[in-house]
């Protein structure tokens, strides 16, 4: 882990018509760590995603991606490259195959030969579980199976920062699992990534620091421990009093 940060997040503001949504946002992460990033809804978790990987432009402040700007907004296919996102929604081309889903990035996008990233595709779903389903259609898969293939695909652009905002949020709970681990095995293999969900047993497990967002601020940063079980604002402690928490504290 190199002691430079990846992303480093500065002052950033991001308004919808009158109202602020970010006001004043700052953090650093380190190559290899994971953030999760928790908050009431509507408190800008996905804006706060989106601000990174391009798709909106902040109102003010800075990003830096290993101390290059990227908010300008200059260079998004560069940005997009480097910072993969997996959403709630798994958006695959539902008339290509798992396989096909998987290489058009590094081959279209990456002008890797298709041979190769073939072989890295089907040994990726093979980590994953899928080794059988290269051929299938999207439809033909479970709610759980697409993460993991939505997963997969992001992954095989070899980005710099994965970011992922609430990918379980649609599943059944006996597929929350399956793709939570998926992430679990990407941290421990040093993935970078800043992660946005409301499993907090598993946001315990896989972070190296919990940001608690609320009101447009960063209210708490702190260790997953600390965090969950000695939140420092009363805002942070009604909000976790939200969830049933009580086998994990
Ligand atoms: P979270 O992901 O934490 O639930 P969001 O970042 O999706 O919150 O949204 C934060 C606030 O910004 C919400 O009030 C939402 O309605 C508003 N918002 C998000 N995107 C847009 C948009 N494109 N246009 C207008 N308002 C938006
Ligand atoms: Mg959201």
């Amino acid at each position: 882990m190199s002691d430079k940060p990846i992303l480093e997040v500065r002052h950033l503001s991001k308004n919808f018509d009158a109202n602020g949504v970010l006001k004043d946002v700052s953090f650093a992460m380190k190559e290899g760590e994971v953030i999760v990033v928790v908050g009431p809804s509507g408190c800008g978790k996905s804006t706060l995603l989106r601000c990174i990987n391009g798709l909106e432009r902040p109102d003010g402040g800075e990003i830096l991606l290993d101390g290059q700007r990227i908010d300008t907004g200059a260079d998004l296919v560069q940005v997009r490259r480097q910072v993969g996102m997996v959403f709630q929604s798994y958006d695959l081309f539902p008339h290509m195959d798992v396989l096909g889903n998987l290489t058009l990035g590094p081959v279209q996008a990456l002008k890797r030969p298709k041979p190769e990233v073939e072989a890295e595709a089907e040994q990726a779903l093979a980590r994953v579980g899928l080794a059988e389903k290269a051929k299938s259609l999207p439809r033909q898969l479970s709610g759980g199976q697409k993460q993991r293939v939505a997963l997969v695909r992001a992954m095989l652009m070899h980005p710099r920062l994965l970011l992922l905002d609430e990918i379980t949020a649609a599943l059944d709970p006996e597929m929350v699992r399956e793709v939570l681990n998926v992430v679990l095995d990407l941290a421990r293999e040093g993935m970078t990534m800043l992660i946005v969900t409301h499993e907090m047993r598993f946001a315990e497990a896989v972070a190296d620091r919990v940001l608690f967002l609320e009101g447009g601020l960063v209210l708490e940063e702190a260790p997953p421990k600390q965090f969950f079980h000695h939140p420092q604002t009363e805002r942070a402690q009604q909000f976790l009093n939200t969830f049933e928490f009580d086998a994990v504290r």
